[in-house]
């Protein structure tokens, strides 16, 4: 089959390989759509961060150049011996694998486990023409989900998540710091929110975006705005806010637009330490949530769900390339900032 290989940063081949071996608990999935996204980027980029190119993953056990992909959907082709999936069914794979037994998993908390790892990032994925995942990650996508919405199941299982630890109230006012990726994926999930979402972003495209997906009002602030200046933009403070624009000194924007009392969601990634005012953040009681990933389980099939009724695909709007493209139209334009909506790579064309 062919794949897309990542061998080292700015070195992705796509490339012959053998078809994936499963297990009696695994499907083998023909790939409809594989997602890419600013992880994906990020590997691509300046990796390896996650794909374990030189050392053993600790819980996949895999070395060496690596699959990406972590974002798809396909037809179940084969499976093992103790899946329940037909085939023939188109499936969403979550791409976390879980072990079910950990008191993480227990809980139900599968995204935490202690034996965690994520096809496509820390072993092989979904950028190939086939993929092999527990059959325990994969969810039926509804017959009336179109192939390219169902695309999309991974990324706004993630945004579901985030919503959910925001612990949100009816009525509570909702600010996004960021509606880039994972913003215009939270954005969409705070779809049934009552109460007012307001979208904040640098760049007047997304903000537009995010209306479509449902934002009630944006701000278009400029990139150095002062924490002060933004504070005048939300007199009084506002209930919840996100932080999803992994920016420096994005953290302390959000502390200082949430009202005394209020939750502040952090969910954007940046490895360099930054600092806080914590006594502020302690006199003033503020929750401090964080998230990471999806619950398989739940997110998931919440997103398919979601995805059945709107079709997002058409707001951001998602749209697809062949594998032979993968490079030039997807990894360069992701990490230029030049990509335009969400891309897709449809392996069955090459
Ligand atoms: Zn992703
Ligand atoms: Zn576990």
């Amino acid at each position: 089959m062919k794949a897309g290989v990542l061998y080292a940063p700015h070195d992705l081949r796509v490339e012959d390989r053998p078809d994936p071996e499963f297990g009696a608990d695994d499907v083998v999935v023909k790939v409809i759509y594989n997602g890419l996204c600013g992880t994906d980027a990020t590997e691509y980029s300046k990796g390896p961060m996650m794909v374990p190119l030189e050392k053993p993953h600790p819980n996949s056990g895999h070395v060496g150049p690596t699959i990406l992909g972590h974002e798809f959907i396909g037809t179940v082709v084969d499976a093992g011996a103790n899946v329940r999936h037909r085939i023939g069914e188109r499936v969403a794979c979550g791409a976390g694998v879980s072990c079910g037994d950990c008191a993480w998993c227990r809980a139900g908390r599968t995204n935490l486990c202690a034996h965690y790892y994520t096809l496509g990032l820390s072993t092989h994925g979904g950028l190939a023409e086939f993929a092999a995942a527990p059959s325990s990650i994969c969810l039926s996508v509804p017959d009336s989900c179109a192939d390219l919405d169902a695309g999309l199941a991974q990324p706004l299982a993630v945004g579901i998540h985030s919503v959910r630890r925001a612990d949100l109230a009816p009525g509570d006012t909702v600010v996004l710091l960021g509606v880039g990726a994972i913003g215009s994926f939270i954005c969409s999930a705070l779809q049934s929110h009552d109460g007012p979402v307001i979208a904040v972003d640098i760049d007047a495209g997304r903000l537009e975006v995010a209306r479509m997906l449902g934002a009630t009002d944006t701000r278009l602030i400029p990139a150095d705005i002062t924490v002060d200046q933004l504070k005048d933009v939300f007199p009084g403070g506002v209930d919840v806010v996100f932080e999803t624009s992994g920016v420096l000194g994005g953290a302390e924007r959000a502390f200082g637009i949430v009202k005394m009392g209020g939750n502040v969601v952090l969910v954007g990634l940046n490895k360099t330490p930054q600092p806080l005012n914590l006594a502020d953040i302690v006199l003033r009681e503020i929750n401090v949530q964080t998230t990471v990933a999806h619950v398989c389980g739940t997110d998931i099939p919440e997103a398919l769900a979601l995805l059945d009724r709107v079709h997002l695909s058409e707001i951001l709007p998602a749209h697809a390339i062949t594998l032979a493209e993968v490079v030039e139209k997807g990894f360069e334009p992701l990490v230029g900032g030049s990509a335009h909506g969400k891309i897709l790579v449809d392996p069955r064309r090459l």
